[in-house]
């Protein structure tokens, strides 16, 4: 057997798992900051698409984890709602991030979930590109699938950086999604108690 040295030049291979190329990307910010009439070379920007790629990678890859669940031995009945669990997310329209608050509750059946893993589940769908309202339903449907609940809640509010500096500039508004699945569903007390944080 051959032993053949690694090549040289720098292989654009996109990562199997993310489909990520980070030389292209790099690349790619390099060529939109020339395109925007900047000097690449200033040792400023010399550095500029590398942290850009690895900003925009650490908001949208997430770490997968495991949804561990035990089983509801005390016959819990009530509604947990674990309110204003904090993320960030990236808007795929202007690549912008949006960030905000999150409460999440279920009814549970079966079995229950530790509440960090509720936050978890946040995380993870979070660090995505997309728009709130496709983040909203990936959480209460996750959580259904998963957890198997009689039913699951789940409230986004977030200021869009796309609306907040630009275009109307409207700082301080808060966009507000909802997803209600099985019995939270018709049942508007509980839901009320998913009700926006006020601020
Ligand atoms: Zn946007």
């Amino acid at each position: 057997m051959s032993t053949t040295a690694a090549p040289l030049a720098a292989v654009e291979d996109p990562d199997e798992q993310t489909g990520v190329d980070v030389v292209a990307a790099e690349r790619a910010v390099a060529d939109l900051l020339r395109a925007l009439g900047r000097d690449v070379t200033d040792p400023h920007l010399a550095e500029t698409p590398r942290r850009v790629v690895a900003a925009l990678r650490e908001m949208t890859e997430p770490d997968g984890f495991m949804l561990t669940t035990f089983p509801n031995d005390s016959g819990y009945e009530d509604l947990v709602l674990v309110r204003d669990i904090p993320f960030t997310s990236v808007c795929e329209h202007h690549l912008l991030p949006f960030r905000g608050v999150a409460h999440v509750g279920y009814l549970p059946g079966e079995r229950i979930v530790g509440l960090s893993k509720l936050a978890r589940v946040v995380e993870l769908f979070a660090h995505d590109l997309q728009v709130q309202e496709t983040l909203t339903a990936q959480i209460a449907d996750h959580l259904m699938h998963h957890l198997a609940p009689r039913g699951v809640g789940v409230v986004l509010q977030a200021e869009h950086m796309c609306m907040s500096l630009r275009g109307v500039r409207s700082a301080g508004t808060t966009t507000v999604t909802s997803a209600f699945r099985g019995a939270l569903r018709d049942d508007d007390q509980l839901r009320a108690r998913f009700a926006p944080t006020a601020h």
